[in-house]
């Protein structure tokens, strides 16, 4: 299991104030008993300085430390990489694109396409896990109602839905939260037991409101436990963590990002999971969220402005 220096600010402006320790750095990460060749695994290169390129002795192929990564093909230097990924892990409300700019002297469009890099790093990392044991589950919305028009029928309106498991004290563990495609409000149960078939494990208890559409879900005969009542007096803890999670994104994504664009929810709330899910090792999340963006393929700039959320149709 890998393990996660901590870091304070002061540690991180000493370790990283030059391109080449975050090369060196990246390079251990990559490589982290020696240079192995991505084509042929030898562990042999020649250093190609100038390009800052590894050239495979045996095979010839040239690779780098950020090939396959989030930083692929970035004409940003990787100091300022190294800056944007610490203030994403570390700013517990995120860093806006416009912010970004400003601080690393960056225009306005390579902030943002940075950012969402970042966020596919995230997105990535997370969906490794799935929620497992007793799961508070609920239904929320995103936007602002337009006056006189139904929530259903609003263009603004995401339709969201929240897990958060709990230990056996009813304390929260880890959350999830997705746009979905249609919900209870619209009869529907599609959107819900894709969700759960998709982020929570077999055999876990799910505790939601009784809702046809929780019912369909939860009574697939994937989770034995069967649904109980989220809404249920004997637990109204559980009500009350899953809210207080609640809240704090509809707060992180309002105070931050200022009207976000509808298109890209999931990447923010994906943003959001992945520090609360990480909040006790803290010190730690510079680190942690560095080697996520070196261990996924990047997203392109074509790929994002064609992306398809579902319920956005
Ligand atoms: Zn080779």
């Amino acid at each position: 299991m890998a393990t996660y220096e901590a870091l304070t600010i002061l540690d991180f402006q000493n370790k990283f104030n030059t391109e080449e320790k975050c090369r060196k750095h990246l390079f251990h990460i990559k490589w982290p008993y020696g240079f192995i060749c991505p084509q042929c695994g030898n562990t042999t290169y020649y250093p190609i300085e100038k390009r800052k390129l590894y050239e495979c002795k045996a095979c010839k192929h040239q690779t780098s430390v950020t090939a396959g990564t989030v930083l692929h093909r970035s004409h940003i230097a990787l100091h300022k990489w190294f800056w944007a990924i610490y203030f994403v892990a570390h700013d517990k409300r995120g860093i806006s694109a416009t912010r970004l700019a400003v601080e690393l002297n960056l225009s306005y469009q390579a902030a943002w396409l940075m950012l969402h890099k970042i966020r596919k790093a995230m997105m990535d990392c997370d969906a490794h896990y799935q929620l497992t044991g007793i799961i508070a589950l609920d239904e929320i919305y995103f936007g602002t109602p337009i006056e006189g028009v139904t929530r259903i029928c609003s263009r603004d309106i995401i339709p969201v839905v929240a897990g958060v498991s709990l230990d056996k004290q009813g304390r929260p563990q880890y959350i999830k939260m997705d746009v979905v495609e249609s919900t209870i409000k619209t009869n529907q149960s599609q959107g819900l037991a894709d969700f759960v078939d998709k982020h929570i494990a077999s055999g876990s208890t799910i505790n939601s409101a009784a809702y046809r559409a929780y019912m369909q879900a939860v009574t697939s005969g994937k989770y034995p436990s069967g649904p109980l009542l989220l809404y249920d007096k004997k637990n109204p803890d559980q009500l009350q963590w899953l809210n207080t999670m609640i809240s704090n994104a509809k707060a992180c994504i309002a105070g931050t990002y200022h009207g976000l664009g509808t298109k890209h929810l999931s990447a923010y709330l994906s943003e959001f999971c992945f520090r609360t899910n990480r909040r006790r090792v803290a010190p730690e999340l510079f680190n942690r969220l560095l080697y996520a963006c070196t261990t996924t393929v990047t997203i392109t700039y074509q790929q994002l402005i064609v992306r398809n959320i579902p319920g956005l149709t």
